[in-house]
């Protein structure tokens, strides 16, 4: 175990599935302690964060029952941090899918929901993250989106509400610089987890072909990110934007092929 976030208390939302879930578990092994804050415990069939973290490192977890819309459940995830020793980590994860198949077909209502989780209570878990944080300085990690980046016309709530997450980090990173508290966004590319079970392989594969690295990304790929950004190796990191992609939108989907490449020859490598 190392011993990067020792004596840090992180709070995750969203931690009981996927990204959530890998970031709770990369803290603990990092020695942190977290509190996992979620609508349920697990997915079906899987065990629970705050258990797994017990069983497989000596790190402290706690479950709190907290939709993130609600502010009332929030503050019991934050209380339950202090009761752990105080609120140095608060990890902005907890997001939703568009419900609505195409832009034509949205209503308010579905717009409205994707922002309320997406958009508007990282903004409200940040506020009050922050209170906790002050005097002692901490770290907001927010999940957005590589759809956060780049629009994405098959989900276009999706895209709105992740590219408020970008500004909302830096907006609030010079809002709170004079706290001490840094605030930095991750924006996950194509992720294996339950929110992208639906997925069609084939799109996937798809996608791939363009994906650099050759492969979809997994959770740990984007919890090592935000151990980094949770600890002081980022202490001078705030207000920006890691891309975990696999280099994706920095290679900007090119119709180029890989196979394409001539082998590089002996020579090459030698020049
Ligand atoms: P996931 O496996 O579905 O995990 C998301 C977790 O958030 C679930 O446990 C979910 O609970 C919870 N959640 C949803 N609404 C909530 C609310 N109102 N209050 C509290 N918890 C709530 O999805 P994931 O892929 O790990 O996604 C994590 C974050 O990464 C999201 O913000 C997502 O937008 C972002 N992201 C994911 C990808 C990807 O490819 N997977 C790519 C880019 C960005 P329920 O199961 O009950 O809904």
């Amino acid at each position: 175990m190392s011993s990067l976030l020792t004596e840090r208390v992180a709070v995750v939302t969203g931690g009981a599935s996927g990204i959530g879930r890998a970031t709770a578990l990369a803290f603990a092994r990092h020695g942190a302690d977290v509190v996992v804050a979620d609508r349920r415990p697990a997915p079906d069939g899987v065990d629970p964060t705050h258990e797994v973290v017990e069983r497989e490192t000596d790190r402290r977890a706690r479950f709190v029952d907290c939709d993130v819309t609600d502010l009332g459940d929030v503050e019991h995830a934050l209380d339950t941090a202090e009761a752990l020793g105080g609120v140095d980590v608060f990890v902005n994860n907890a997001g939703v899918f568009e419900r609505a198949d195409d832009f034509f077909a949205a209503t308010p209502e579905d717009y409205a929901a994707v922002m309320r989780v997406n958009a508007m209570a990282p903004y409200f878990c940040a506020q009050r993250a922050a209170v906790r944080m002050t005097g002692e300085g901490g770290s907001i990690v927010n999940v957005s989106s590589l759809n956060g980046i780049v629009g994405n016309g098959k989900s276009v709530a999706y895209s709105a509400s992740k590219g408020a997450v970008r500004l909302l980090t830096y907006a609030l990173a010079h809002r709170l610089g004079r706290e001490g508290i840094r605030v930095n966004a991750i924006h996950p590319g194509a992720i294996e987890t339950p929110m992208t079970e639906p997925v069609d392989r084939a799109v996937t594969d798809r996608f791939v072909e363009h994906v650099p690295s050759g492969r979809v990304g997994r959770p740990d790929d984007v919890a090592g990110v935000a151990v980094f950004l949770a600890s002081d190796l980022a202490a001078y990191v705030t207000g920006e934007s890691v891309v975990v992609d696999g280099g994706y939108a920095s290679t900007g989907g090119l119709t180029q092929s890989f196979e394409a490449y001539p082998e590089p020859t002996e020579r090459d490598w030698r020049r």
